[in-house]
């Protein structure tokens, strides 16, 4: 059986809230090409990797086939972009195909990137090029393989069509799969609209789909917010501890689920600086590493505000419980990035490691150490060889006397080895793969999700994947977004 066809996709969200949903069509693609392939994932979702090979897979996975029954829309959403609000976004390039129930019985979103223009396109021209969608396809598969939560990657096909950017580049369209593309922004949206039953079926949707023991609560409104601060607490935490920039953070990119969206100027910080930022729009560094927790904070701000007529009729009391609940936020960001660091230290449960850390980031950010490496070589001073670790500093006494009063506390080697990586996508690495791809070859970027598939596990003969960027990479680097 032919996949479009075997293929039985939902239209929940299209029925739900038609408000919010545009039925669309994607363009043609003149031909199509296949240039990644997540068969692991194509497995989880019920999909035939084969079946998906074929033409007509192909034609399922840029939206020129569509499965019977289907009905693709853009969904409409709103946004503060850098702190400012855009009434009207919405999906410019992508498509919700549909929900589909993976094998383990969870509804998840199929949704294509890079599929032509939507009447929420604006200035853009609904389309994607090669690089940027398996730039999204590595980071957010090596993201997942890290444990943190994440939309994920299915395929990217390249479309035949060329494209304009600064040159002229092969276009693509990414498949993705997501526990659904419900944002802060689409309730800000549905809340613009003054139409509180619109708001209330949108949050009774997020409620089903993803925090479903709000149900039960006294005030379920008030406790989605709650579950939705503490699944980005959460997150935000896990990003900072393997040290993920998102790059850009607005509102129409946060998930109500909980996981990773938007792989546009994400990168991985290597030296250890909060100040660190990639993005070459973010000139005042929004959204540079250090400030992600207070950008989260704020952007659940806007999201009780949009929530505020549901929480309560009274006003004063919808704000006053919103803002005790948003108070929440901090100490339970806090309490996942000091457990994460004592994990990442290596220290017992029981430890107590919190002026430790406050030293060791001094340490790093004056020694210009890289994040990812520092952790995996203190497991071997754990196991009693401190020189790899010790060769990152300058300051040796600044780091044996850091080294003495860290290992007096007990550290276990081997569990720190299970939740440091060795290997993250490295932003030379990336550009390196997505150059090649680019150019016509795939066998870098291949290679590059293989070893990011295992990050915790050591490779003898993957040293070059290990290691921080050249100097004069490192120090130039900048990502962009939209293209
Ligand atoms: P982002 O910064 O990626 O979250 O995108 C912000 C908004 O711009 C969303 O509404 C996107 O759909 C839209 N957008 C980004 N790139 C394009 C494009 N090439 N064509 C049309 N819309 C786009
Ligand atoms: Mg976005
Ligand atoms: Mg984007």
């Amino acid at each position: 059986v032919l996949p479009a066809q075997a293929l039985r996709l939902d239209d929940r969200f299209a029925r739900a809230l038609p408000e919010m949903a545009l039925p669309w069509q994607a363009e043609e693609a003149p031909e199509p090409r296949l240039l990644a392939l997540n068969e692991p994932l194509a497995a989880e979702l019920g999909l035939d990797p084969a079946a998906l090979r074929t033409p007509e897979g192909l034609r399922l996975l840029v939206g020129t086939a569509v499965p019977e029954g289907a009905r693709p829309v853009a969904q409409a959403y709103s946004g503060h972009q850098f702190g400012g609000y855009s009434p009207r976004l919405g999906d410019g390039r992508a498509l919700l195909l549909g929900e589909l129930v993976d094998a383990q019985g969870t509804v998840r979103d199929l949704h294509l990137k890079g599929s032509g223009r939507t009447p929420f396109a604006r200035g853009g021209d609904g389309l994607a090029a090669v690089g940027p969608m398996l730039r999204e396809y590595v980071i957010s598969e090596a993201m997942h393989a890290l444990g943190i939560p994440t939309t994920r990657s299915l395929a990217v096909v390249a479309t035949g069509r060329r494209i304009r950017r600064e040159t002229v580049l092969p276009g693509a369209v990414l498949a993705r799969v997501a526990s659904s593309h419900l944002r802060v922004g689409s309730f800000q949206y549905a809340r613009a609209t003054d139409d509180v039953d619109l708001l209330r079926r949108l949050a009774d949707l997020a409620i089903e789909r993803h925090h479903p023991r709000a149900a039960e609560a006294e005030n379920r409104y008030l406790a989605l917010f709650e579950a939705v601060l503490a699944v980005q607490a959460s997150l935000v935490a896990q990003w900072m501890l393997v040290g993920f920039i998102h790059g850009v953070m607005n509102t129409d990119n946060m998930t109500i689920s909980g996981e990773t969206i938007d792989y546009g100027p994400c990168a991985f910080m290597e030296a250890y600086d909060p100040d660190t930022v990639y993005s070459s729009i973010d000139e005042g560094g929004r959204y540079r590493y250090g400030n992600q927790p207070l950008a989260a904070e704020w952007n659940l701000a806007r999201l009780a505000e949009a929530l505020l007529p549901l929480i309560s009729d009274d006003t004063e009391q919808a704000i006053a419980l919103a803002v005790e609940t948003l108070k929440t936020f901090r100490p339970r960001y806090d309490a996942a990035l000091a457990e994460g660091m004592r994990a990442k230290l290596g220290l017992p449960a029981d430890a107590d490691g919190t002026a430790l850390v406050d030293e060791l980031l001094d340490l790093l950010q004056g020694n210009h150490v890289d994040w990812t490496s520092f952790f995996r070589r203190l497991a071997d001073a754990a196991r009693g060889d401190a020189e790899p670790v010790r060769l990152l500093f300058l300051d040796l006494a600044g780091i044996d006397g850091w080294l003495e009063r860290w290992r007096s506390l007990g550290p276990d080697g081997e569990a720190m080895d299970r939740v440091n990586p060795v290997y993250i996508p490295r932003n030379h690495l990336v550009e390196e793969a997505l150059d090649a791809a680019t150019a016509g070859d795939t066998t870098l970027v291949e290679e590059l999700v293989e070893v990011l598939s295992a990050p915790f596990a050591e490779r003898p003969d993957h040293e070059r994947y290990a290691g921080p960027a050249p100097q004069d990479f490192g120090a130039t680097f900048r990502t962009f977004c939209g293209t």
